[in-house]
């Protein structure tokens, strides 16, 4: 095991690796920005340094600050949590060659995987059933020739796109010219690289994913589904473990499809495959995430399994200690996002002090989060402040603890969207889980 772990990123997802090297016996370093010096996991790990200004272009993002800082303190491994540098095969290759172990995939698998075109063609080959679209678009003629062989309506999205950001709808061929422009645009903006693609738009659908643990001796196991369908803006609000509607049949079918698609990556430590599930019960793959994920905590608690813990381990080269068949899923779980944001006006990132914070507590309740009584939240990074999650045997009982959770959490001076959550576990849909991508809920 390492005796030292660099943490390159902030919020609930450092506090959550600072727990489990904690509890591992690994000394831990945080890096923070100028922007973050009240932040908690600056105080929770064993070091922490600051390596730049506010934007994360000068702090979180700058690999040779957070490189510098990492062999300064003679760290022998990095966790770049997820956003941030989790999905950079650069730096990667950068700590691979500063002799610092990356906790992720091999370099070259982050390319091949997190690169959205590649990923979908390394799929196809391994006989994954992917969604219908394009490989890059050269220019609005081509993709005008291949939207026309596709079909409308369909999504123009960015290569190098994620949280649901570089991802364009387009109705019919009219919108199509100013579409493409404008996506490439964006996507130059917003990830440095303007490669864009298309897929068939498929409605109404559920997002259902598949959490992939993978060992350095070729030993890969699949811990379940999450169904992520609770989205606006294609980014998730809610997931839940197991997804209700899936049948079980299709269930393990997803389970062998998703530990192949992993071998044939070549695939190591923690990873996700997204796929799109729709009402007729065929899924397609749309991406892999090859990081940790937001919503990891819901697959923990069905499965008993620390997801963090195996992620350090195995890239510190253990062995799994667990084939598939003793894997033992129990019971439901559900995670709210908590956002500082306002649901009501177009879910606007909201800011402020916290001036008085009470969080829910009781059996099996778990709230992941970097907040406390008087943190300014900084208007540099993500909106969102913590993770509500939710444990019991069964899914109904589920819903009824985490509306209790959500009533009895209270974040003063913050705008956030607790009441947001609680109108939409109430809906007819999410209680008979049939909700989709696409529904909205407002009171
Ligand atoms: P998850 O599937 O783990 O929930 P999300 O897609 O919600 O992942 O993204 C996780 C976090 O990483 C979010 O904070 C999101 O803003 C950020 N993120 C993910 N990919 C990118 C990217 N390519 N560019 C910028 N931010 C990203
Ligand atoms: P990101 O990298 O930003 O997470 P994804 O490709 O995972 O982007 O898509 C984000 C969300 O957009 C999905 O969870 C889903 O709701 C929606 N989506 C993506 N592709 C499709 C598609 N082909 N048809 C319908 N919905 C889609
Ligand atoms: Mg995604």
């Amino acid at each position: 095991m390492f005796s030292k772990i660099l943490i390159a990123n902030r919020g609930e997802i450092a506090i959550r690796i600072i727990r489990a090297c904690r509890e591992m016996g690994v000394s831990t370093v945080a890096v923070f920005s100028e922007a973050d010096r009240e932040s908690l996991h600056v105080n929770l790990a064993d070091e922490s340094y600051c390596i730049g200004g506010a934007l994360s272009k000068d702090s979180y993002l700058n690999m040779d600050a957070v490189l510098s800082v990492a062999k300064a303190t003679k760290s022998e491994a990095i966790h770049p949590g997820y956003g941030f540098l989790s999905e950079n095969p650069g730096f990667a290759k950068l700590c691979a060659q500063n002799g610092i172990v990356f906790i992720g995939p091999e370099a070259a698998v982050i390319e091949k995987m997190g690169d959205k075109d590649k990923a979908r063609r390394t799929m196809q080959k391994a006989g994954v059933p992917v969604i219908p679209g394009s490989g890059l678009l050269k220019d609005a003629q081509h993709a005008a020739a291949e939207a026309q062989r596709i079909g409308y309506p369909l999504l123009i999205k960015a290569r190098s796109g994620g949280g649901g950001r570089g991802i364009r709808l387009v109705k019919s061929p009219g919108e199509l010219e100013s579409n493409f422009d404008q996506a490439v645009a964006e996507a130059a903006a917003s990830f440095g690289d303007g490669a864009v693609y298309m897929e068939k738009y498929l409605h109404p659908v559920k997002h259902i994913e598949m959490q992939l643990l993978a060992d350095n001796y070729g030993n890969i196991v699949c811990l379940g589904e999450r169904d992520c369908s609770t989205q606006r803006n294609n980014q998730k609000l809610i997931e839940e473990s197991p997804a209700a509607i899936i049948p079980d049949d299709t269930r393990n079918k997803m389970i062998e499809t998703s530990v192949k698609a992993g071998a044939a990556a070549g695939y190591t430590g923690v990873g996700t495959i997204e796929y799109i599930y729709d009402e007729a019960g065929d899924f397609y793959f749309i991406e892999m995430n090859t990081r940790l994920q937001v919503e990891h905590p819901v697959t923990e608690m069905v499965t008993l399994i620390d997801i963090v813990k195996w992620q350090i381990r195995t890239a510190a080269g253990m062995k799994l200690d667990f084939a598939q068949e003793e894997i033992d899923f129990k019971g439901h779980a559900i995670e709210c996002r908590i956002n500082a944001e306002d649901p009501y006006s177009g879910f606007k990132p909201a800011g402020g002090t916290i001036e008085m914070l009470h969080v829910p507590n009781g059996p099996w309740v778990r709230f992941d989060s970097a907040i406390y009584q008087g943190y300014t939240i900084p208007p540099y990074y993500d909106s969102m402040i913590g993770k509500l999650i939710v444990y019991a045997k069964t899914r109904d009982e589920a819903i009824r603890k985490m509306k209790a959770a959500l009533c009895e959490l209270i974040i003063e001076g913050v705008t956030h969207n607790a009441s947001y959550q609680a109108e939409a576990l109430s809906s007819e849909k999410f209680i008979d889980s049939t909700y989709t991508t696409e529904d909205r809920y407002f009171g």
